[in-house]
């Protein structure tokens, strides 16, 4: 026996006719309604009749948050898309609004913008390498622990950058990364660079085992000029940008080292090459490793892709923010997670929101990215439209999340709110500022 729904799909105009107006209404335990089936289909005909005679059915979103036309869009149709679409004027508005908003953007977030120049090309040149290493400009960022080495004697509590002379006696076990070159101080002088400022990472942490004698001296020898390891948060925050950027390359390419010694597949060792930028399995060819085997024989840093989300209401005049029970009182934020394998970041972005909130999220429009060497993480920031406003928090990852009108975030903004944000050096406060401070009703 055909019922409604089937009859919409396979495009029975007759049948749809003769049904009652209340029948036509009804929706399947997934909330779809006869013009969601007609519109998964690509049917015109039922499309055209139910749009013309019951024009209520265009609004209805279905269980995962989708009007007709969306669900037309999604699978191709574009005409029965467009036929029930609001009305042109209305949607090329509030296109122009979304891409607005992501223009005034273009915006480099702290942890980005690294004056180097990465030089990747010296990578594989052994004689470059070493000539930059032991040139007298070269610079070197010392970690322990993960630690990077601040210089506190400096008033505006900056890295400390050691030479090659203070370095010759560590016997350079750890990770050595070169990070590139800052080209703005090109020099002539004996011994130095030609091209510029060299910059490297190198880790001196003592292995308690070997307990190594000079590298303990080294250590003893630091911190008798003033000079202090230390987490490289909350310091990182006061530094200037370009400092913060080449910190967060060197942060994470030394946990990178830290954290892989060995071939995940094998167990054996494994070789450094490229400058800190590329590991191997140590094992030989013939062995079993699957490492030699195909495109995946080498290791290479490794980034996790996290995505950030502004959500702003149907309405456009209010964002949901939420808040994990281990941060500040009073605090909240946008919604984050990362992404999982097999999904686009802005699947992702609509996984996350209705996992953390129970929201549908449909336009993701993308703001920019962030860094975020702690240890290995790039955020991906949108500004994203709900189509609905009931909140619901599925995986109970959130201690809350609500609904903040645009004078609540302006007021958080300034700092005298009913609630605080994170810190402007984090995207999430980029992403707010930009969602409270566009001129116009963000309406996506
Ligand atoms: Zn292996
Ligand atoms: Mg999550």
């Amino acid at each position: 026996m055909t019922n409604i729904f089937e009859a919409a799909a396979s495009g029975d105009l007759d049948y749809i006719k003769n049904q009652p107006q209340a029948t036509l209404k009804s929706r399947n335990d997934r909330g779809w309604t006869v013009l969601h089936f007609a519109a998964r289909y690509g049917q015109l005909d039922i499309a055209t009749y139910l749009r013309d005679n019951h024009g209520e059915l265009l609004t209805v979103v279905n269980g995962d948050g989708k009007t007709p036309a969306q669900l037309a869009q999604f699978w191709g149709y574009d005409q029965v898309a467009q036929l029930l679409s609001p009305p042109q004027q209305e949607q090329q508005q509030s296109k122009e609004q979304l891409s607005s908003l992501s223009k005034q953007v273009n915006h480099v977030n702290f942890f980005a913008g690294s004056p180097l120049n990465r030089y990747g090309w010296y990578r594989t040149e052994q004689d470059h390498l070493n000539r930059l290493m032991h040139a007298t400009n070269a610079r070197f960022l010392l970690f322990s622990k993960l630690d990077p080495l601040f210089d506190k004697n400096d008033k505006k509590t900056g890295l400390y950058w050691a030479d090659v002379e203070k370095i010759k006696a560590a016997s350079l076990e750890g990770a050595l990364v070169f990070l590139g070159i800052d080209e703005r101080f090109v020099s002539d002088k004996e011994g130095d660079a030609k091209e510029g400022i060299p910059y490297w990472a190198l880790d001196i942490t003592v292995n308690e085992k070997d307990n190594n004698m000079t590298l303990v001296q080294l250590h003893q020898d630091l911190e008798k000029e003033g000079l202090e390891f230390s987490s490289p948060l909350p310091l990182g925050f006061q530094l200037d940008r370009e400092s913060a950027a080449i910190l967060a390359q060197a942060r994470a390419m030394v946990d990178w080292h830290t954290r892989n010694k060995f071939c995940p597949a094998c167990g054996n060792p494994v070789k450094i090459k490229e400058a800190g930028y590329k590991m191997t399995c140590s094992s030989n060819e013939t062995s079993q490793c699957i490492s030699h085997n195909g495109i995946h024989n080498f290791a290479y840093p490794r980034t996790d892709a996290v995505v950030i989300v502004c959500i702003v209401h149907p309405t456009a005049d209010k964002i949901l923010l939420g808040r994990q029970k281990r941060w500040p009182a009073r605090m909240f934020s946008c919604i984050a997670g990362f992404v999982e394998p097999g999904e686009s970041i802005e699947e992702a972005v609509r996984r996350e929101a209705l996992e953390e909130t129970g929201i549908h999220v449909d336009h993701v429009a993308y703001h920019s990215t962030q860094p975020w060497p702690f240890p290995n993480s790039l955020m991906f920031g949108f500004i994203a439209s709900a189509t609905n406003e009931q909140v619901k928090m599925e995986d109970k990852e959130l201690e809350s999340a609500r609904w903040f009108s645009r004078s609540d975030v302006l007021g958080a903004l300034k700092g005298d709110g009913i609630f605080t944000l994170p810190p402007k050096l984090a995207i999430a406060h980029q992403l707010i500022l930009t969602w409270a401070t566009s001129t116009q009703p963000a309406k996506m």
